[in-house]
């Protein structure tokens, strides 16, 4: 491994094809390579090749071989965190998704194998374990078992961690309701859900062959937070879907007020080759643009909002993550980004008192350390 590209024997490039201009980067930086020992994996190689090959001939990494040869589903992230993926594929038909021509259908890792990643990552040091999928929600759907049984025996491995979710696709967790709210009664997962909705307008999600209503999603963000006030539930949208009107724009401006979602994901739409949305017509880049900046200024008054409510408060952190020197990024229950003045050890758990809003996390002061935190 190292740190300059040009030093290293071979170089292995990690794709992604979301949208056309992660694309575009993609291709520009596979360029740059082209007369190296090149490697190409994640979702490109599988649906782009053509387009891959039009700038370099690179030797090809199935994803799933990754994961194959690694032995395990879990991977040490920056920090005292770890990633395990749980799942790839998904259960979805959104019309717009290249991700889904690329990853195909669900394939549920073995409960065990989630386990004793887990474990190990504990083990080595970890204390913010990440689950990762297209739709985490969808885990166990094919092995006839379901995520929040998943997530109380992932609950019950000792050691101080706790458990961030993934992205959970809002028709999946419908079907999970119940267990799943009940699933994070445990202090070991973090009060965060990842519920990308992509719109509030019944009618753009049925183009988008989403599989839930506006209603839909009012109904999980409303059992969330009955039961867990102070829950941090963020979100993702698209901005001018094909034939997205005023009006519909208008009801994705609502939706995203009335679920109050913090940490909010704006793409401007872009269309995939070889999906269903691909063959509408696109609507002109300014309204995309003029939709994603009016959408993000609503998104960031509800992040300052939620935040602010946190200002004044006492609340039990862990340290995850360094940023700078003299700080550290810790994160409280509810996965807020508390960030403290002091050089803390990763692992670190304490109190701390919110003192300050700088809207991608907060400020604090330590009040306690020993055995508070998660
Ligand atoms: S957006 Fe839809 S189709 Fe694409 S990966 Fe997510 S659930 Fe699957």
């Amino acid at each position: 491994m190292t740190e300059h590209p040009e030093e290293a024997d071979a170089v292995i490039v990690n794709t992604c094809t979301v949208i056309g201009a992660t694309e575009r980067k993609m291709l520009r930086r596979l360029a740059l390579f082209a007369d190296r020992d090149l490697y190409v994996t994640g979702c490109m190689p599988v649906v782009q090749l053509d387009k891959i090959r039009s700038v370099c001939t690179p030797h090809v990494i199935r994803p799933d071989e990754i994961h194959e040869r690694a032995g395990s589903v879990g991977t040490r992230g920056p920090g005292a965190t770890g990633v395990v993926q749980v799942a790839s594929g998904c259960v979805g038909r959104c019309s717009y998704c290249i991700t889904r021509l690329a990853r195909g259908r669900l394939i549920s890792a073995p409960r065990e194998a989630i386990a004793d990643a887990v474990r190990a990552l504990v083990t080595s040091g970890a204390c913010e374990i990440q689950l990762t999928g297209q739709d985490v929600a969808a885990w166990g759907l094919d092995r006839g078992e379901s995520l929040p049984d998943l997530l109380q025996e992932i609950a019950e491995i000792p050691g101080r961690f706790a458990v961030r979710p993934g992205m959970m696709h809002p028709a999946t967790v419908l079907g999970i309701l119940e267990p799943l709210v009940d699933a994070y009664e445990s202090k070991k997962i973090f009060r965060f859900l990842h519920l990308p909705v992509q719109s509030g307008s019944d009618t753009v999600l049925e183009r988008m062959q989403r599989g839930y209503t506006a209603a839909d999603v009012l109904r999980i963000v409303d059992a969330f937070r009955e039961r867990y006030p102070d829950m941090m539930i963020s979100s993702d949208f698209i901005t001018g879907f094909p034939g997205e009107t005023d009006e519909e724009f208008s009801q994705t401006l609502e939706l995203l007020r009335r679920a109050a979602f913090v940490k909010v994901n704006i793409t401007r739409y872009s269309r995939r080759p070889g999906t269903p949305a691909a063959a509408l017509k696109d609507l002109p880049e300014r309204i995309r643009k003029d939709r994603s900046r009016t959408l993000l200024a609503e998104a960031n008054r509800v992040y300052d909002s939620y935040n602010e409510r946190w200002i004044g408060r006492e609340t039990s952190i862990v340290a995850t993550e360094k940023n700078a020197p003299g700080s550290t990024v810790c994160r409280n229950p509810c996965y807020l980004n508390v960030v403290v003045k002091e050089d803390l050890p990763f692992g670190f758990a304490g109190k701390a008192a919110i003192t300050g809003n700088r809207r991608h996390y907060v400020t604090a002061g330590l009040i306690t350390s020993g055995d508070e935190g998660i």
